[in-house]
């Protein structure tokens, strides 16, 4: 199936504006396709950014029936733009796909529908330091039906639009606070999967830590609530001794972040080991009052590596390197937006 494009004419194109905001201004265009029981996916277009009718009933509405995905396109010094990892990306969309019984996309075709609306939107990946075009590919449930079952018509749409460098000063810690008592996911659940629900069940403990100044969640496993999970929208990394980075064991819970994945592949190239295994709150916590633990980072597409300066855990803080950004953190954030921008080699082959 190919991708028929309506595109704006040149003269009523937009290109990125001066100011944006995450997630709040978008590009011109857009990509959607159909998928109807017998049908398969049809209608594959590009067309200009625009609002979708549904029923009320859609499925999507009622049983949260969607997944959806985040990958970025960075702008490079000679101009040319780079997706990085755009098919692990498009894999994971697949597995989420399966997980919450929603039809699979053509994996060359999702490429293809990224590659084409990027290059028609080629205006809006921004040429800042540390901005880019966030990618958001999307799949909902439009039957309109409120009987509890799988939809038989699905909606798989990709829009974009401008991300800002996530830290205006650099590399700043941010506080997160561990939840004690709320669970974000539990396993056999839907926790690996991306999808809508897992972020609407995070927004209360979110938005109580908010109030008590930490700017994110760090989530534990729902059945012992002792092994440590990961935060709102990263996975999470302890360096112990400033050599050694741990970071949780997928559990089945935590959704395998494709920048986990990256660290877990460049970190040893840049002389750190690195582990993953299930890591035990109460451990972590003395860890750091210790100072055994010299370091401890978010990492995800959004920030890339974002330094945690405090940890809150049943009301005591607990401080890490001085609220300070560490060497480590800095070294994996420097190689991996290299490779991303395309200054340094990508060993690994990541780069469209
Ligand atoms: N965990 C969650 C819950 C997320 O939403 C994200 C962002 N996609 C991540 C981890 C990090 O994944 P990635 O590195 O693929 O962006």
């Amino acid at each position: 199936m190919s991708i028929e494009i309506k595109a704006l004419a040149p003269a009523q194109r937009n290109s990125c504006p001066k100011e944006y905001s995450f997630g709040a201004t978008f590009s011109d265009h857009m990509f959607t396709q159909e998928f109807d029981e017998g049908k398969g996916w049809h209608d594959a277009l590009i067309s200009p950014y625009h609002a979708l009718t549904l029923d009320p009933s859609a499925a999507v509405f009622h049983y949260s029936q969607e997944i959806f995905e985040g990958l970025k396109a960075y702008r490079k010094p000679d101009g040319g733009i780079n997706l990085f990892r755009p098919l692990d990306n498009i894999k994971r969309f697949n597995r989420s796909a399966e997980r919450m019984v929603m039809p699979k996309v053509d994996e060359a075709l999702h490429l293809d529908a990224i590659k084409s609306l990027v290059q028609l939107d080629q205006a809006w990946v921004p040429n800042e330091q540390g901005a880019s075009l966030y990618i958001r590919p999307t799949m909902i449930a439009t039957t309109a039906k409120l009987g509890l079952g799988a939809s038989t018509s699905y909606c798989h749409f990709i829009i974009t639009g401008p991300a800002g460098s996530y830290f205006s000063g650099g590399l700043t810690p941010i506080s997160v606070y561990v939840a004690d008592e709320l669970r974000r996911a539990v396993k056999g659940g839907v926790g690996e999967a991306k999808t809508g629900g897992n972020y609407a069940a995070s927004l209360y403990a979110s938005e109580e830590v908010k109030k008590q100044g930490y700017s994110q969640v760090l989530w534990l496993d729902a059945i012992e609530g002792k092994y440590i999970e990961e935060v709102g929208a990263m996975n999470i990394c302890f360096v112990y001794e400033g050599k050694h980075i741990y970071t949780p064991e997928l559990s089945g819970s935590i959704l395998p972040g494709i920048t986990r994945d990256s660290i877990l592949k460049i970190a040893p190239t840049l002389g750190y080991e690195i582990t993953e295994m299930y890591l035990d709150i109460e451990t972590v916590l003395q860890d750091i009052k210790s100072g055994k633990i010299t370091e401890v980072f978010g990492c995800g597409t959004a920030a890339v590596i974002s330094p945690v300066g405090k940890l809150g855990f049943k009301g005591e803080d607990f401080v890490i390197n001085d609220n300070q950004t560490g060497p480590v953190a800095k070294a994996l954030y420097d190689e991996l937006t290299g490779i991303q921008y395309g200054t340094r080699e990508d060993k690994f082959g990541w780069i469209e």
